[in-house]
């Protein structure tokens, strides 16, 4: 008997349940079962399931314009660009719909600039470990084990060095180099932060050199960290900044966010059919003026330190290893356990929580969770630990 999803191509093992609604930090399956979700949609659903703002500005701009062909202004697309430039310090904007697509943008953006002003130089130094999307170029860049032997050959130009380790990185620097580029936390690689320190060494030492900062905030921008981005509690400022995840509250949109000083793209260099629709940027512009809120980014990170606090007595009762992360991305180590199967068993529990490596859980919330919900994805945690 063919099953109902046996036509989808088969790109990850997925549990028999099927989602049909979620509200806040909820999530439903069509057997009504109800599971707290610590997921997200990957730190995707900046503001929970299903939030008031994010279906208003759907309706209000649905109302008005969904699509009218990115070779014309449309009110919306203008609007979020001032508002990423005007939150990130930077000047010029590309929208687009995934963080992949954000990145292979920031990748053509700095290999352009490099043939215009340091002699053809084009090759990027990257992060061990570094996650940067799943197109040829993003999986070129990112640091994944194993992904260099994937779908050869490899798309070239990325040069790769352990995280956090300034000396490396200016060694990996020649004439051929244009930019450096990495996340401010390695979300997927199991939450590694660079750390502040290591984030202004590297903008003084691309600075001093010529080159470009990268920073790519897909997962750790639009508030997640207790800022609006990541670097900013470096007080740094990048060349480029890319977003995605969080951006559109759930709706697929993403950006490339650059300095006026390198943005060199002419008519015919990017583009893409849905890029800055007026229906997504509509969306993004009600998430970010949410989000940029100076009491909505303190109530993040007061959340953020209750939800390690109530992970750190966790770990210690029941002999677990550290808790890593800012705000309200962060991670778990498990001792002794198979975090894949701790997250299996939660799901049996009714919590949603992922496990980036064999031996780590993450724990990527609602923006909006309550200490509540934080007390009681602690409870079901632990009855998922025993
Ligand atoms: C998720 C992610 C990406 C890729 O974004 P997609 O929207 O899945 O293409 C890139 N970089 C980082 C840091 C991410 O977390």
């Amino acid at each position: 008997m063919i099953g109902q999803f046996d036509h989808l191509m088969k790109i990850t093992d997925r549990p028999s349940a099927v989602m049909v609604r979620g509200a806040g930090s909820w999530i439903w399956d069509r057997d009504g079962r109800r599971y707290l979700d610590f997921v997200q949609g990957w730190a995707v659903n900046s503001l929970g399931h299903s939030p008031r703002v994010v279906l208003d500005a759907l309706v209000a701009q649905g109302e008005q314009l969904i699509n009218c062909s990115p070779a014309y202004y449309n009110e919306p697309m203008g609007r979020l660009a001032a508002l990423l430039a005007g939150t990130s310090g930077l000047d010029q904007v590309f929208l687009c719909n995934s963080g992949a697509e954000a990145n292979e943008g920031a990748i053509k953006l700095a290999r352009k600039w490099g043939a215009r002003h340091r002699a053809g130089a084009h090759e990027i130094v990257t992060m061990h470990g570094g996650f940067h999307g799943r197109t040829l170029a993003t999986m070129a860049a990112s640091g994944k084990a194993g992904w260099d032997a994937l779908f050869p050959p490899v798309v070239p130009g990325f040069r790769k060095v352990p995280l956090g380790n300034i000396g490396a990185v200016a060694d990996a620097i020649t004439p051929r180099t244009v930019a450096v580029m990495l996340e401010p936390i390695q979300g997927e690689a199991g939450v590694f932060e660079a750390g502040d320190d290591h984030l202004r060494a590297l903008r003084a030492l691309t600075a001093e050199r010529g080159i470009l900062l990268i920073v790519d905030e897909i997962q750790t921008g639009i508030g997640r960290t207790g800022r609006f981005f990541g670097y900013q509690h470096a007080g740094i400022e990048p060349d480029i900044v890319t977003v995605g995840k969080g951006l559109g509250g759930g709706v697929p949109l993403a950006a490339l966010v650059a300095a006026e000083r390198v943005c060199c793209f002419e008519p015919g260099d990017q583009g893409g059919t849905f890029n800055g629709n007026p229906l997504m940027a509509g969306v993004g512009c009600a998430v970010v003026e949410t989000v940029r809120q100076p009491s909505f980014l303190q109530a993040v990170v007061a959340r953020g330190a209750y939800l390690t606090d109530r992970l750190r007595t966790l770990a210690e009762q029941l002999g677990h290893g550290e808790v890593r992360g800012r705000g309200l991305l962060q991670a778990l180590e498990l001792r002794g356990m198979d975090a894949k199967k701790v997250s299996a068993t939660a799901l049996d529990h009714g919590l949603l929580v992922n496990a980036p490596r064999p031996d780590t859980l993450r724990f990527m919330p609602a923006l909006t969770v309550t200490r509540e919900e934080i007390d009681e994805m602690i409870a079901r945690l632990r009855a998922s630990l025993d």
